[in-house]
C-alpha cells in the first residue's frame, strides 16, 4: 500500500530522526544565585547572577551540570531535539500498534 498515509508519515518521521542526532537528555534549568563576593552587584540579594544547568538522570540519579553562557542556546536546541525524538517515536509506535492490531484480524 504505497499510498497509505500512516506509512508515509512513519517513513517521514523515521527519516527525520537523523537530524536529531545531537539531542541531549534532561532539561535546561535557569537558576539565580549570588556568587558570594561581598563587593559584587549580587551582594544585595536582588541583582543575582543567572546561571544555566542541564538537569538529567544519570544511571537513575539526578545530576545537574553547569552550562556555560556561550552554549546555552545550543543546549536549549539539543534538549528540544529529545522532545521531538520522543514525539516521533510515540507516533511511530502508535502507527505500528494500529497495524499490528489490524494484522491480527487478517486471516
Ligand atoms: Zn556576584
Amino acid at each position: 500500500m504505497p499510498g497509505d498515509p500512516d506509512l508515509q508519515l512513519r517513513g517521514r518521521l523515521i527519516r527525520s530522526l537523523g537530524s536529531l542526532r545531537d539531542m541531549l537528555p534532561g532539561s535546561l534549568v535557569e537558576r539565580q544565585r549570588a556568587c558570594g563576593r561581598p563587593t559584587c552587584h549580587c551582594a544585595d540579594g536582588k541583582n543575582l547572577h543567572t546561571q544555566f544547568q542541564i538537569s538529567v538522570l544519570v544511571d537513575g540519579k539526578p545530576k545537574a551540570f553547569h552550562v556555560p553562557a556561550k552554549l546555552v542556546e545550543q543546549v536549549r536546541q539539543q534538549v528540544a531535539m529529545r522532545g521531538r525524538f520522543d514525539a516521533a517515536a510515540a507516533t511511530v509506535c502508535g502507527i505500528n500498534l494500529r497495524r499490528f492490531l489490524k494484522q491480527k484480524e487478517e486471516p
